[in-house]
This record gives structure tokens, C-alpha cells and sequence, in this order.
């Protein structure tokens, strides 16, 4: 059996290897399916493009995965995978939280609620029938969004699932939009050690896509495929993209210090955030020991009463203190800011812009807050998805939850962005890390802003 396994080419900021493809397709493989990955984004391809790659396959099936800003791109490609009567099965969080209107708009045949390994081969295993096979559904089993639905059983042994299918994603072609804005060297490679958050933040997706169930790779599993990354592709740097690498202090010491041993010898970040609640004085020493050049913080609002309304579950103090420890070991902190929380204020988005000033990071980015499928907030406002909305995302407000007005929020954005890097100290602070490629994309994504 050969799948052809698709992520198109919907308009991103960034570009990072399709890593739950990647996954899907190394799991399929262990299991003797034959897998063909298409990265639109990554070679910058039509739908049309792409459909013509994946016929000269004859695949039996095709997976298309879908992130909520890619909806409508994904829905085009599957249109023209039906149209050529292939089997459609479509994946990622946004069908797992809009499973109805996903099928309804597309035609696929399925979509997978969930993590998609073990469903997916389940599925295939079955000859294309879903019965019984938790968390894959076709439209015939939907009434409507209100469904229950069950997601995959999630795989918790992760060592179970060999790392990303390198060999076909060619992790070394994607460079020039890196995630976290800087880098020291390129080619990148993306390495996820765990899945989840054992946190419950009311505007986070990921507490409702891994239902907070956290599970790790065996530290000596991703020393091996830093390795294979290392020496089998040329990787020069590591960015972890985990939602919070140092959650175990216990296993992340650990790796650190496997990384020394092994003589890793690349630098590397720690691009997602950290959970500054996890940030302490041991493990940053040792994070700098290993490498670690730069890290980031969700810090989302300076203002207490706001990490609370959102369930951050962490204080100011302990933000300042994580960022402190950066500026103590020398490693580039940054952090993200959010606008439009819920009791937000003009004076609560000018008490984040004053606090990021004042403190000692040397990147931000603010935000204004997206209502996302899955998370809390979505839940709690009833929120409907609408695809003629999605160029906005994260850049002008979608929902105003207190008195401010659309123009507040945008202004105190622009605001934001000029006050914090417009300063002799910062542009210095930079000037090492942006270069060629980057340096245009950074200015590109503060300019779209400002
Ligand atoms: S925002 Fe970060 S800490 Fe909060 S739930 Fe999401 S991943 Fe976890």
C-alpha cells in the first residue's frame, strides 16, 4: 500500500519541517506502508503542483494535514484529490476540533481527531472502514459540530514512533523563515522530545489536542536523533520545539547532560518557550553548559490579574526571575506577549510594553490574541470558525473581551513593537544574530505589524 502524504502551501511566517507528517509517515513505514511526503510550503508549489506530484505516485490513499490557517488550501487539494477519486483522509488539531464542517467542506473521506498514528494504520489496516476505529470519522457519522467526538487513542510510549522521516522531508532545504526569529547556523534541525503541556492556559490548544497527557521521549532517543540529524544531514543547529523542554527538571538534566557528553557540539534554542515556573538557576547553568544560546517565555501580560483570568499559573516574579537567569548566563531570552486577553485594558497592554522594556530580554513579540479550535475560550464562547476570517490571524483582533475597541488593540500592537526594538541596546544586542536571509523576514514581520 503507498500513502502520499501532503501539506500545502498556505501562506506562514515561518517555515519548519512538517513534523506530524514526518511522524505519520515513519510509523507507517515501521508497519510496511510505503509513504511519499509533498511539502507545498517547503517548495513553494500550487495545489494543482501538487496534485500532479502525487498522481505520478498512484498513491491508494492521501493524508492532507490541516493547521486552522491552512483550512482553505487544504480544502481546495482535497477537492481535487477526490476529483481523481482517491481516497482523502485529512488530519492535524483543526479537524480534530471541526470534524463536521472539515468533511462537510472538503469531501474527504475521513478526517483523524487527534494524534494520527496509530488510527491512521489502523484505518488502512481495515481496508478504508472506520468501524470502530476510535477518532476517524467520515460524514456519515457526524449530525453536526456538536458531536461528541472521541479522539485516537495517543500512542505513550513515544520511542515507539521512529523519529520524523528525515530522509524524505530533507530537513537541511528549510532554511531562510527559521522559527524564533534568530539562529547562529543553518541548516536547522526541529526536535520535538515530548508531547503536551501539563498546563491548562484558557487560550491554548494544546491542553485540548494532548488532554494534557504528557509523555517524553527516552532522553537517549533524541540524543540519537540529534546525531542522525548531526552527521546524516548536515545539521548545524537544534531548535527544541517542545511546549515546555524542561517540565521534568530530573529528564532535562539529563539530556543537557548527555548532549555534553556525546560532545553535541551545536548550538541551540529552545524556540516554543519555557514555562518560567520550570526556570531555575541549576538548569539554566547546564542548558548553557550544553549549548543553549537562546530561550524563550510565554509571558502573555504583565499583569497579574490577567495570568490569572487565563489560568497562566505562574507570577511575575517568576517570569522576571526566568528571564534574569538568561541575562545572568548569557543566553538570548525572549519573550511572548498577548493583547486582547480576557480584562484586558489600554493600561494592562501598556503595563506589558513598560515591563518588557524594563526587563532584560532582548526579543518580544506581542501578539493579539487568536481564539483558537481546542482551546478553553473557544469552548467558552461558543466561537464559530469562520474561513473567510483566516488572513488575520494573530494580527488584528478577532473578539473583543473587554471595553477596548479594535483600534486600541492594533495601536497598542504598533506601540508595542516600535518601543521595544526601536532602542540603540537591542538593535546592538541583535545585530550579531540577524543575517541574509533572516534579516529580511524579521523586519518583513515586525514591518507588517508596525
Ligand atoms: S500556553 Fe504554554 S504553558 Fe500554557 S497550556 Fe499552552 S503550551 Fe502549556
Amino acid at each position: 500500500m503507498k500513502i502520499v502524504l501532503i501539506r500545502t502551501n498556505a501562506p506562514a511566517l515561518q517555515l519548519v519541517p512538517p513534523l506530524g507528517i514526518g511522524y505519520i509517515s515513519a510509523y507507517l513505514n515501521k508497519h510496511s506502508v510505503e509513504t511519499v511526503i509533498i511539502d507545498g510550503l517547503r517548495d513553494n508549489i500550487d495545489n494543482e503542483t501538487i496534485l500532479g506530484l502525487a498522481l505520478k505516485e498512484k498513491p491508494d490513499a492521501v493524508g492532507i494535514t490541516c493547521l486552522t490557517a491552512a483550512y482553505n488550501e487544504v480544502i481546495d487539494m482535497a477537492h481535487l484529490i477526490k476529483n481523481n477519486n482517491i481516497k482523502c483522509i485529512i488530519g492535524g488539531v483543526h479537524p480534530s476540533f471541526i470534524p463536521f464542517q472539515t468533511l462537510k467542506d472538503s469531501k474527504a473521506d475521513f478526517v483523524i481527531c487527534g494524534e494520527g498514528e496509530k488510527s491512521f494504520l489502523q484505518l488502512l489496516r481495515n481496508n478504508f472502514i472506520n468501524d470502530g476505529i476510535k477518532g476517524v470519522y467520515s460524514i456519515d457519522n457526524l449530525k453536526d459540530e456538536r458531536q461528541k467526538i472521541d479522539f485516537s487513542d495517543p500512542l505513550e510510549d513515544l520511542d515507539e514512533i521512529p523519529v520524523p522521516d528525515w530522509k524524505k522531508i530533507m530537513p537541511y532545504k528549510y532554511e531562510g523563515r527559521p522559527a524564533g526569529l534568530i539562529y547562529k547556523k543553518t541548516p536547522i534541525g526541529y526536535v520535538m522530545t515530548s508531547r503536551g503541556c501539563a498546563s491548562n492556559c484558557t487560550f491554548c490548544a494544546s491542553p485540548g489536542f494532548y488532554k494534557r497527557n504528557v509523555r517524553f521521549r527516552s532522553v537517549e532517543n533524541v540524543i540519537d536523533e540529534i546525531l542522525e540529524l548531526r552527521d546524516n544531514y548536515g545539521i548545524k543547529e537544534i531548535k527544541f520545539i517542545d511546549d515546555n523542554l524542561v517540565l521534568d527538571k530530573k529528564r532535562a538534566m539529563k539530556l543537557f547532560d548527555l548532549m555534553i557528553e556525546n560532545k553535541i557540539n551545536m548550538p541551540w534554542g529552545c524556540t516554543s518557550g519555557l514555562r518560567a515556573n520550570n526556570v531555575d538557576e541549576e538548569i539554566v547553568a547546564k542548558m548553557k553548559e550544553a549549548g543553549c544560546y537562546n530561550f524563550n517565555i510565554g509571558i502573555e501580560s504583565a499583569n497579574p490579574q490577567i495570568l490569572l483570568n487565563v489560568n497562566k499559573q505562574e507570577t511575575i516574579e517568576q517570569i522576571t526571575n526566568a528571564i534574569n537567569l538568561a541575562d545572568k548566563y548569557k543566553i538570548v531570552c525572549g519573550g511572548f506577549f498577548v493583547f486582547d486577553l480576557p480584562g484586558e485594558t489600554k493600561e494592562t497592554m501598556l503595563e506589558s510594553i513598560n515591563y518588557a522594556k524594563k526587563s532584560k530580554l532582548t526579543l518580544a513579540t506581542f501578539n493579539i490574541l487568536d481564539i483558537l479550535p481546542g482551546s478553553k475560550l473557544w469552548e467558552d464562547l461558543d466561537y464559530k470558525f469562520d474561513r473567510n476570517d483566516l488572513q488575520y490571524s494573530y494580527s488584528q483582533p478577532r473578539c473583543l473581551l473587554g471595553n477596548l475597541n479594535k483600534d486600541d488593540i492594533t495601536k497598542a500592537q504598533k506601540k508595542a513593537f516600535m518601543a521595544f526594538y526601536l532602542r540603540p541596546k537591542i538593535i546592538f544586542k541583535l545585530l550579531k544574530f540577524i543575517k541574509k536571509e533572516p534579516v529580511k523576514y524579521f523586519f518583513k514581520r515586525i514591518l507588517k505589524i508596525v
